[in-house]
């Protein structure tokens, strides 16, 4: 893995072939001096954004992106660090550009988004055939497939050259013992070399099983400063083995990073992830 500063203001969605990850931050979810962990994965034409938070579309912009040129979404969870420019997309996308964006989703997510978020600010802008719009209207859906072999549950799909696992995680609430007692919550694995997990608690198990099947170029894990509550915290993740953590990057962290800078270092971490920073593989 390459590292690359962004050098123009304008981030272009396209590279010579190249995997690229880029975070359009790497903040927690009440960031005041970053933005909120969200990340756009950008192969030869194709790109994919994981996650549109609360703060997602203006930090789209200050890069010279209008959130309507993105074309692929994937959401990890219902948290408004990761949901709350979604409204802004879906209705961007209808009245004002009408094209639809890709939504890769499956059915159970698919409903957890449209019912209990989105629906109250786009279902009734208008009556289609005397019926209110619903998910289909404002995003094309593409179904991730169901991978039976793999214990936890995973879903794979293509997104032109790129290729996501997507698995699910132990996020919230703070008491579930595991993914299947946890609500709907998922990490990604990109082309079988980078896993990305979003957000989740310490999940031993969630790490170890994936990186003994791909042995990750790098690994990309939720952090906190402090332990507790629905997040991994930096003392948790001090116990993954050495050679484990020394692929891990730590994201969706607190605006007190310069005082843990010594700690992920002293740790063993390969470093804090950077937003605005190019992860080339
Ligand atoms: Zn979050
Ligand atoms: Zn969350």
């Amino acid at each position: 893995m390459k590292i690359q500063t962004l050098k123009e203001r304008k981030l272009s969605l396209k590279t010579d072939g190249e995997l690229v990850l880029f975070f359009v931050g790497t903040g927690s979810a009440f960031t005041k001096r970053q933005y909120q962990t969200n990340l756009l994965i950008i192969k030869g034409n194709d790109h994919i954004l994981i996650d549109c938070g609360t703060k997602g579309p203006q930090a789209l912009s200050e890069l010279g992106l209008p959130v309507t040129s993105i074309k692929n979404f994937l959401i990890t969870h219902s948290h408004a660090d990761h949901i709350g420019g979604l409204e802004e997309v879906a209705l961007m996308s209808r009245y004002i550009t009408k094209e639809k964006p890709v939504m890769i989703i499956n059915e159970t997510y698919q409903y957890i988004l449209w019912d209990m978020s989105l629906r109250g600010g786009c279902a009734y802008n208008e009556e289609e055939a005397m019926d209110i719009l619903t998910f289909s209207d404002f995003f094309d859906i593409l179904r991730p497939q169901w991978m039976p072999d793999y214990p936890r549950e995973t879903f794979q799909v293509k997104v032109g050259s790129i290729d996501l696992k997507i698995m699910r995680t132990k996020h919230i609430p703070d008491s579930s013992s595991d993914w299947q007692s946890s609500f709907w919550s998922c990490g990604v694995i990109i082309d079988d070399r980078v896993m990305f997990t979003s957000d989740t608690r310490y999940d031993y198990d969630l790490v170890t099983y994936y990186e003994k099947i791909f042995n990750f170029e790098a690994i990309f894990h939720d952090c906190q400063f402090f332990t507790g509550g629905v997040h991994a915290g930096i003392e948790e993740l001090k116990q993954f083995p050495p050679d484990i953590k020394k692929k891990l990057y730590l994201s969706h962290y607190g605006d007190n990073w310069e005082d843990f800078e010594g700690k992920v270092k002293e740790y063993g971490f390969a470093d804090l992830a950077r937003q605005h920073i190019f992860y080339v593989f």
